[in-house]
């Protein structure tokens, strides 16, 4: 054991406490940190999962309790204190010190930085000052379109944007009684992430559920009326909205750790043990750029199994140990009665094929370089998810001819290429 987990004097601060920040604290604990562990955040909610927010939670009545990443005892049980409501507003490292924005100082020995990403509001003319315009990031945002939602006679909603948040919120929304659709400016919606043939299947799962799902909109200005707005777009057409959704991106929280000089280059450079530019600083989740190994680039991911794997990273280096970050990125979305589940990452595909099984309502999109499986995309199909899992971590060929089959069993001893 390293001197750092037994070093009772010790303070590691966390800027962040979502996903990643939440967990790194845990993590500490786990990896035997025995020092003081202080988690900011600017947001005075007990900390909580973000997928559901666009999913389940949007739908449900749920209290945000109820959907805490940890328990409020669970802090206390392990010793750490959360300070909620508190925004950093500058690190700096001559001094090994935070400063909060009401003035106070914290020394760290460690930092760990976890501050994700915001919402990115585009510049569209009037959107700024239109009533009943949301994004879609924290609880509170919930709260805000389940009131405006509940307080309106008509319930138009625009979405602007053709996401895995947008389309999510416009299924949820739709589940909730909303007459929704959604203006993508892209050719398809989920250009940026999947195939064409995904693109596809989400469009008229949409369209089979009643809502409008229109791509080549570029919404260019927001007119009030009476009663509501008009969202007018670059073609000339318009769309009648007592509530707007905007859905079109983030911007990573990036501002803290340019300031004090940290390395940025599309979000914070961490090396293979999430530690930054800087000696005693890490950053994790969202925020961050690392170097994937299996996929020898450097990456930034927005996903909560980055957020989570990172902590368990950053916490174990901390603590003395040499871990190195190094794992295949999954993601999930969830519309309608609809499962999707990802891995891997598609960037550089050159052939998709596509499988379908027996049951028709099961899926899935084998993306690949050559021969080289990239990443599967698999719609209520998690034996895919799986197999491709695997394949992917171990470099295993796979039978194309046979993955194509849908009478051969989906089991990767079947799928392996004889030599592989
Ligand atoms: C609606 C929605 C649905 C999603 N669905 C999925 C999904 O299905 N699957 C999936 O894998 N991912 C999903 N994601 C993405 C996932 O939630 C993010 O990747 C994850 O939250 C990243 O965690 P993080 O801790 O890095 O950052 P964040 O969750 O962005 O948290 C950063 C925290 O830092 C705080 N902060 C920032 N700056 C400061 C400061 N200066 N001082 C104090 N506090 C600060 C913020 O208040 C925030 O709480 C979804 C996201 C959203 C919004």
């Amino acid at each position: 054991m390293s001197d750092n987990n037994k070093n009772t004097s010790q303070i590691c601060v966390i800027i962040g406490a979502s996903h990643a920040g939440v967990n790194a604290a845990f993590a500490l604990r786990k990896e035997g940190w025995k020092g003081e562990i202080i988690l900011y955040d600017a947001d005075p909610t007990l900390p909580y999962h973000r997928p559901p927010l666009s999913k389940a939670y949007l739908t449900s009545n749920d209290d945000i309790e109820q959907n805490a990443i940890k328990s409020a005892q669970s802090y206390i049980k392990d010793n750490i204190t959360l300070q909620l409501g508190h925004q950093v507003t500058s690190i700096t490292p001559s001094e090994s010190c935070v400063v909060l924005k009401n003035g106070a100082q914290q020394h760290y020995d460690k930092l760990i930085i976890a501050t994700g990403a915001r919402p990115f509001i585009p510049p569209i003319q009037g959107l700024q000052t239109a009533k009943h315009v949301y994004p879609l990031r924290t609880a509170a945002d919930v709260t805000h379109i389940k009131s405006a939602f509940a307080e309106q006679d008509q319930k138009r909603v625009v979405v602007i944007g053709g996401g895995y948040i947008g389309l999510e919120t416009a299924a949820s929304i739709k589940k909730l009684g909303g007459d929704v659709t959604v203006l993508e400016r892209e050719e398809r919606i989920l250009a940026r992430v999947t195939a064409p043939v995904m693109s596809d299947f989400f469009q008229s799962l949409h369209a089979n559920n009643g809502v409008d799902v229109f791509t080549s909109k570029d919404v260019t200005s927001i007119k009030p009326e009476n009663t509501h707005n008009k969202v007018i777009c670059a073609d000339g057409t318009e769309y009648e909205a007592d509530i707007i959704i905007v859905g079109v991106g983030i911007r990573v929280n990036l501002e803290l750790a340019e300031a004090a000089g940290l390395h940025i280059d599309n979000g914070i450079r961490v090396d293979h043990c999430t530690q930054t530019s800087m000696d005693n600083i890490y950053a994790i989740g969202d925020c961050s750029n690392h170097y994937n190994p299996h996929y020898d680039r450097y990456i930034r991911l927005e996903s909560v199994q980055n957020a989570v794997d990172q902590a368990k990273t950053a916490a174990a280096a901390i603590c003395g140990k040499s871990p190195v970050y190094n794992t295949i990125p999954w993601f999930w979305s969830d519309q309608y009665d609809v499962k999707l589940q990802m891995v891997g990452l598609s960037t550089g595909y050159n052939q998709i094929i596509v499988r379908h099984e027996t049951d028709a309502t099961k899926f899935s999109v084998w993306y690949f370089q050559d021969e080289t499986l990239l990443s599967v995309d698999a719609i209520n199909n998690a034996k895919a998810y799986v197999i491709g899992t695997k394949f992917i971590k171990d470099n295993t060929k796979v039978d194309k001819t046979k993955l194509l089959d849908s009478d051969i069993e989906l089991k990767a001893d079947n799928l392996k290429l004889d030599n592989s």
